[in-house]
């Protein structure tokens, strides 16, 4: 097991939103590391069932099995230009992205964030 604490993160990968998710969850739930798993609007990949699903479980398996990773983010943001959509839109896809998430069985925390047009990283609820 790797040293120090980990989270892991289904993040758009719009460089804007890397810094902003990575500093919330290590400053929301004390981690020392975030692995980042990457694609254009993730949320609507899983939301649908689009076929990076099956790569996205593969990774978080390794972040849960091989880092001991506990918490497991879904995330989505405002101005993505793999999925442009309304916010409501967008935090929809993630409630949704957190039911097929809770589905893998990785016995991690799932939790839904949005992060706005300003940048800050928000909780979405069930
Ligand atoms: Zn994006």
């Amino acid at each position: 097991m790797a040293h120090g604490t980990f989270g892991t993160a289904i993040n758009c990968m719009d460089g804007r939103v890397q810094e902003p998710v990575t500093r919330w969850l290590k400053e929301t739930y004390g981690l020392d590391y975030v692995d980042m798993i990457t694609e254009p609007g993730p949320e609507k990949v899983l939301a649908e069932g689009g076929p990076q699903t099956a790569a996205f479980l593969a990774k978080a398996r390794i972040s849960v099995q091989a880092h001991g990773s506990r918490v497991l983010a879904i995330v989505a943001h405002d101005d993505c230009a793999g999925n442009p959509v309304s916010p409501d839109v967008h935090q929809a896809q993630v409630r949704q992205a957190m039911e097929v998430l809770r589905g893998w069985g990785l016995h991690v925390q799932v939790i839904g964030l949005w992060v706005d047009a300003q940048w800050q990283v928000q909780p979405v609820g069930d």
